[in-house]
């Protein structure tokens, strides 16, 4: 028998229909290249969306078809992630930071019809533009007085398109299954693939992330994301934050700049800031130049990268702030774990609470984690098991956008191969040891070499820190360290190794230390290990 409920469609419009009507006058706050402290309410933030929307639908393209962003986290680019959605087109947000040649494959890829950007990008743009002729148009992110000069065509002033549309719209009523958003991994072997949320997916991760065993945002936060809007949809926060009306607080290009960073979280009161790890080391740096502390961040939410311990310590030793960190993927919308205490676990302190907080977290209602060996047996909840992570849920992909063929990214029976590799403790806590395609193989075990770097860089003389795999004629493989030192700084090789030594099992301690000046890393700032296997391809141990 049917239940006899409604079965209203789950579409981001409707968060925007809630978010004007129940807190109008909650602000949205930004830093753009024509306004260092742009700030509004949510209630211009919707009208606008609904005058985009206007104009979108005048561009004469058909619904489903894609709009590309290439922008910085700002208020203009949450109108356009709203308009785009909910007038039922898809939003594709680009990266900037991928290759030239990385790019031009995805906008054809995606058969993006215009390319909303911000006025920076536009040189960028017009390298692009005789490989990309199916865009149409370039809606530039800027008022008239600060449109720039560009040679691309069809070019339009934002600011001047949505000035002279209706602010009355009537967001279509879809199907929650239609697409709403599309985004690509970064792709560090093959071409980038396409994953594409749905409407449903989107809402049933933004509903899961509010919940307070996640990240747990509410109306009386001040929410900072520092996540790019073009990484993975700045981690589902446009769509959680309007669902319960968290302030909002943009930091547009500043993302890397520790002092700025610093200075909006005073001036805003930020509660909760979200980001990788590498801009948290830029904030705690300028910090602690300064002699400042963070005065109002309450949690900072910390993903996409292993968390190195140092940085817990720093958060919550100089600042009083809790650290969450979060698991996730571009295929899984992103969120999978969050790290927050159990239910007994409030007194735990000093190290053994480190060591916990460095686990990646639990996972969420709607996330079904299972880690597997070759065989592809299920192994067991221990926190000692090594085995392949897969997962499945409403907001984890099913496949990838016109690919037919999408290989081994799904088990026989379903479930989606992450690629990495986990052990998950018996309270269900995750740790991630590696991609399954960095493991060292050492005598036939395991080792993890996000563990050894993680451990590597609480060293002080240690800016970062990498590990990857060396051929070793009687172990197979053995763990190289590649280190970056920090500025100022020279330690040496042997008194590394006795920094690790006790500090991870004996035998992972890694053969040899070499130091250089830079890391390679991803358009998403991971450490790029295919390059440095390729570098160090001809190394040998003494
Ligand atoms: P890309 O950055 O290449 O676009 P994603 O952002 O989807 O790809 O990256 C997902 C991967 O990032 C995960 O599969 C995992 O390897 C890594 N990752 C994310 N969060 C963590 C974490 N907390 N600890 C360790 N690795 C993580």
């Amino acid at each position: 028998m049917q239940g006899l409920m409604m079965n209203t469609p789950l579409l981001v419009s409707s968060i925007l229909r809630h978010a004007e009507r129940n807190f109008p006058e909650r602000e949205i706050v930004s830093i753009t290249a024509d306004d260092p402290t742009h700030r509004y309410s949510y209630r211009d933030c919707c009208r606008r969306t609904r005058q985009l929307a206007n104009a979108l639908d005048k561009l004469g393209i058909a619904k489903g078809d894609r709009i590309a962003t290439l922008a910085w986290n700002d208020y203009r680019h949450l109108e356009a992630y709203y308009a785009i959605g909910g007038a039922g087109y898809v939003c594709h947000t680009l990266n900037p930071r991928l290759f030239p040649e990385q790019l031009v494959f995805i906008i054809n890829h995606a058969e993006d019809q215009w390319i909303i950007t911000d006025p920076m990008f536009l040189p960028l743009l017009e390298k692009l533009a005789p490989q990309t002729p199916g865009v149409k148009g370039y809606i530039v992110l800027s008022d008239e007085a600060h449109m720039p000069e560009t040679t691309l065509a069809n070019t339009v002033c934002y600011e001047a398109l949505i000035a002279d549309c209706d602010d009355k719209y009537d967001w279509p009523e879809l199907d929650e299954n239609e697409a709403v958003g599309l985004c690509y991994t970064s792709g560090t072997t093959g071409n980038p693939k396409g994953v594409l949320y749905s409407h449903r997916s989107t809402l049933l991760h933004a509903y899961a992330c509010n919940t307070p065993d996640a990240l747990g945002l509410s109306n009386r936060d001040s929410m900072l994301p520092v996540v790019p809007l073009f990484h993975v949809n700045a981690w589902g926060t446009p769509f959680s934050a309007l669902m319960v009306g968290a302030k909002i607080v943009f930091p547009g290009p500043k993302m890397g700049d520790g002092e700025a960073l610093y200075q909006l979280m005073e001036a805003e009161k930020v509660t909760v800031a979200l980001g990788v790890p590498t801009v948290w080391l830029a904030l705690l740096q300028y910090a602690e130049k300064a002699g400042k502390k963070l005065n109002s961040l309450q949690r900072t939410v910390i993903g996409g990268a292993a968390l190195p311990r140092s940085m817990i310590r720093a958060f919550r030793d100089k600042h009083d702030v809790v650290t969450c960190q979060g698991w996730g993927m571009t295929e899984m919308s992103p969120v999978g774990t969050v790290n927050t205490l159990k239910a007994g676990m409030e007194d735990l302190a000093g190290e053994e609470l480190v060591k916990l907080k460095a686990k990646a977290g639990r996972g969420l209602f709607g996330v079904e984690m299972r880690i597997v060996d070759d065989a592809g047996t299920e192994l067991p909840w221990d926190g000692v098991a090594f085995g392949a992570l897969q997962v499945r849920g409403p907001w984890v992909c099913s496949g990838y956008f016109k690919l037919d063929d999408c290989g081994e990214s799904h088990s026989d029976d379903g479930w989606f191969n992450t690629g990495d590799v986990a052990t998950i403790d018996a309270e269900g806590y995750l740790n991630i040891t590696d991609r399954t395609k960095d493991v060292i193989k050492s005598g036939g075990e395991w080792i993890s070499s996000i563990e050894i770097e993680n451990v590597a860089v609480g060293h002080p003389d240690i800016a970062e820190a990498a590990v990857i795999g060396v051929k070793h004629p009687k172990w197979s493989e053995r763990p190289l360290l590649i280190v970056v030192k920090s500025e100022g700084r020279n330690p040496e090789r042997d008194e590394i190794l006795k920094y690790l030594d006790g500090k991870i099992a004996s035998w992972w301690v890694p053969d040899d230390v070499v130091f250089v000046d830079e890391i390679p890393h991803t358009a998403t700032g991971k450490i790029l290990k295919t390059k440095l296997r390729e570098q160090f391809a001809e190394f040998t141990f003494a």
